[in-house]
């Protein structure tokens, strides 16, 4: 499809450069293994349906995932479904999530967790997310949790009548990842009696005298059930081994979950040094959070916005991708109706650019060549696009930067369109916004609660149409007024040629 065009040029990829929690600094990234990199994701626990904050984790893995297969490396990326042991606090006090849910809705937990990765799943393909090389699902791991725990309890752990807990003051530098140990911050969160330090967490949870849980399993120390955190640090080993090269989760598990596993980690180990490797993983790697007015949006405040609900509103869930990538991950994000409609706009905006591009380019075929081929190959003026995209996400995955560069190509005059499409195509790789698949028609989702449908909308709008043409404007009033009661937005003028919408709020 292209000539020679650039190959006499110099070019360089630009080195893929990560922020690491753990040094707090942004390093040059190179995987333990060459040219394979093995990630390990903390999972949703399934107790609920994810909510948009949960998903903006796994937007994020997902960028990071195609900037490292962008960068040419083979990705083994894994993620866990918490079905046991994530607790209502955050740390060792109160029931199991998945207990308490199955209790409120007189439901198995079993069924619980069924139906919830289910949904997890839908959301995951709905947002373009590729699926992981593999899903972990903690029950599955009980063996090898218990396992574990025999390994490091006689050095690193102690019992108590409410299970066998980690003593945090039996690994060196506990805490590090949270940026120092924090035994107040601890102390107020955690109130189980008889634990040596605050910051010490169960790693295996007795079921309480004389009461039978749904979860629960045979151990040396008991009928109980694993602690969360030991949870990712057994998983993520059996998949990934010891260490791998990258650990994500959100920021809230910079604190305790994560300090937590690197603790197992090191005490599994047995090693004595805090540096990156000797955690379990090299890098380990947070979003930042999803607020709204409320602030941070959260499953056991309840209130919060799933997926699922702003497709029923209408919203096309890659707008809710497009508008995660507009944000750095490590920034926080504002989730409001006034940042969802511009996202949905540029969205818009974007595929009708792209639609009118592959009506131009009929009978011609894309595709998104290997990265070394487009820069030999690319048209000239297209060359400096692909390298300022290509050091804006191997700088540290600096999205927001990335997506006007997008948008440039699309505008762009005077370069073949094949080639502008093919460019887009390779972008999108990285981006996953499935630009090439969308159609205009794919943004229009009716809302579930729409009293009309979008045949009945366009031939109200052509009866209006002939109305204006014979200058009845009262009729042409009257039929935008009865639009307007069955909530369609018209919108004269619209520049995007998108004429009318189903409102949301
Ligand atoms: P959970 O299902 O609660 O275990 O959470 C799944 C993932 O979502 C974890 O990586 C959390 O750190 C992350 N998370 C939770 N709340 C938010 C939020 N408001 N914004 C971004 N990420 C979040
Ligand atoms: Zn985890």
């Amino acid at each position: 499809m292209f000539d020679q065009k650039n190959s006499d040029q110099q070019h360089s990829d630009a080195p893929l450069r990560l922020f690491n929690s753990l040094t707090r600094t942004i390093e040059p990234f190179s995987p333990i293994e060459p040219n394979h990199a093995r990630v390990y994701s903390c999972g949703p626990t399934v107790y609920n349906y994810a909510h948009i904050g949960n998903l903006r984790a796994y937007v994020f893995t997902d960028t990071l995932r195609r900037t490292l297969l962008w960068k040419g490396l083979d990705v083994t990326h894994i993620i866990n479904i918490t079905d046991v042991g994530h607790l209502t606090s955050d740390a060792d006090a109160g029931d199991d999530k998945m207990e308490a849910a199955a209790r409120a809705q007189a439901r198995s937990i079993w069924d619980i967790a069924a139906h919830y990765t289910d949904a997890f799943k839908r959301n995951i393909a709905d947002l373009n997310i590729l699926p992981p090389s593999e899903w972990t699902v903690a029950t599955d791991y009980v063996p090898q949790m218990i396992a574990f725990a025999q390994t490091i309890a006689p050095t690193h752990c102690y019992e108590l009548e409410s299970g066998l807990y980690f003593d945090t003051a039996t690994v060196p530098d506990y805490g590090a990842l949270a940026g120092g140990r924090d035994d107040a911050a601890h102390a107020r969160i955690d109130p189980v009696a008889g634990k040596r330090n605050a910051s010490d967490f169960a790693i295996w949870r007795k079921s309480p005298a004389g009461e039978q849980r749904q979860m629960e399993w045979d151990s040396p120390w008991g009928k109980g059930a694993p602690g969360w955190h030991l949870e990712c640090s057994v998983m993520s080993q059996a998949r990934l081994g010891q260490p791998f090269d990258i650990h994500t989760g959100g920021i809230d598990h910079r604190e305790i979950h994560h300090p937590n596993e690197i603790a197992q980690n090191q005490a599994y180990c047995g090693c004595t040094d805090t540096q990156p490797g000797f955690t379990g993983a090299r890098w380990w790697m947070h979003n930042n959070f999803l607020v709204d007015r409320q602030g941070k949006m959260s499953k056991s405040k309840g209130g919060f916005t799933t997926l699922f609900s702003l497709i029923d509103r209408g919203v096309h869930p890659i707008a809710y991708r497009l508008l995660c990538l507009g944000a750095h991950y490590r920034s926080e994000l504002e989730f409001s109706a006034e940042n969802l409609g511009a996202a949905v706009t540029r969205l818009k905006r974007l595929v009708m650019a792209i639609e009118a591009l592959k009506n131009r380019a009929e009978g011609i075929t894309w595709q998104s060549p290997r990265l070394d081929y487009l820069r030999a190959n690319l048209h000239p003026k297209l060359v400096p696009l692909l390298e300022q995209f290509d050091a804006a996400i191997a700088d540290d995955l600096m999205t927001p930067r990335a997506l006007p560069l997008l948008e440039e190509v699309c505008g762009m005059k005077k370069v073949p369109v094949d080639e502008r499409l093919c460019l887009i195509a390779a972008f999108d790789q990285a981006l996953g916004l499935n630009l090439l698949t969308l159609a205009r028609a794919d943004l229009r989702i009716a809302p579930r609660d729409a009293a009309i449908t979008g045949q009945e909308i366009e031939a109200e709008l052509d009866r209006r149409q002939a109305a204006r043409a014979d200058k009845d404007f009262a009729l042409s009033d009257e039929i935008r007024d009865a639009l307007i009661a069955r909530g369609v937005e018209v919108m004269d003028g619209d520049p995007l040629r998108w004429e009318w919408r189903l409102a949301f709020d």
